[in-house]
């Protein structure tokens, strides 16, 4: 029975050989979805990974350099200082990646990349967010 002219038509029918209504499942609009949020969020993640490394090294080089030097330098607080401001670039770096890698906050993403940047390893996380500022459209 056709729910349009309601003249009796095949169960399996496509189309209403009367009227004309169309029975095939009209595929629903799909965001276009490609990995490039993962591999850039991936490559920021693990950027802002080697960053937190980095910043925990700087934090306690001063101590090191102390513990070396005759006189105390007065290194510990600034490289502590240093260091905690790098973690907490890297922190925002790897919130970044997260969001990424769930095309979220597409702008929360893009400041993550750029924070990745500081981490020592240029060419990966710029690609991280070359790739993450083209895929925007997928971003929610
Ligand atoms: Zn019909």
């Amino acid at each position: 029975m056709c729910v349009q002219c309601g003249k009796s038509i095949a169960m399996d029918a496509n189309v209403c050989q009367y009227c004309g209504k169309d029975y095939r499942v009209q595929p629903a609009p799909v965001k276009k979805q490609t990995v490039m949020p993962l591999i850039g969020g991936i490559l920021v993640i693990i950027a802002a990974l080697t960053e937190i490394y980095s910043g925990l090294v700087v934090a306690f080089w001063g101590d090191t350099m102390n513990s070396l030097m005759p006189v105390d330098l007065g290194f510990d607080t600034l490289t502590l200082i240093c260091g905690l401001v790098f973690i907490i670039l890297a922190l925002i770096a790897l919130i970044g990646g997260i969001f990424a890698i769930q095309r979220k906050k597409w702008s929360l993403a893009i400041v993550g990349a750029v924070f990745s940047l500081l981490g020592g390893y240029f060419i990966l996380p710029l690609v991280g967010l070359i790739l993450i500022a083209v895929s925007k459209s997928e971003f929610d």
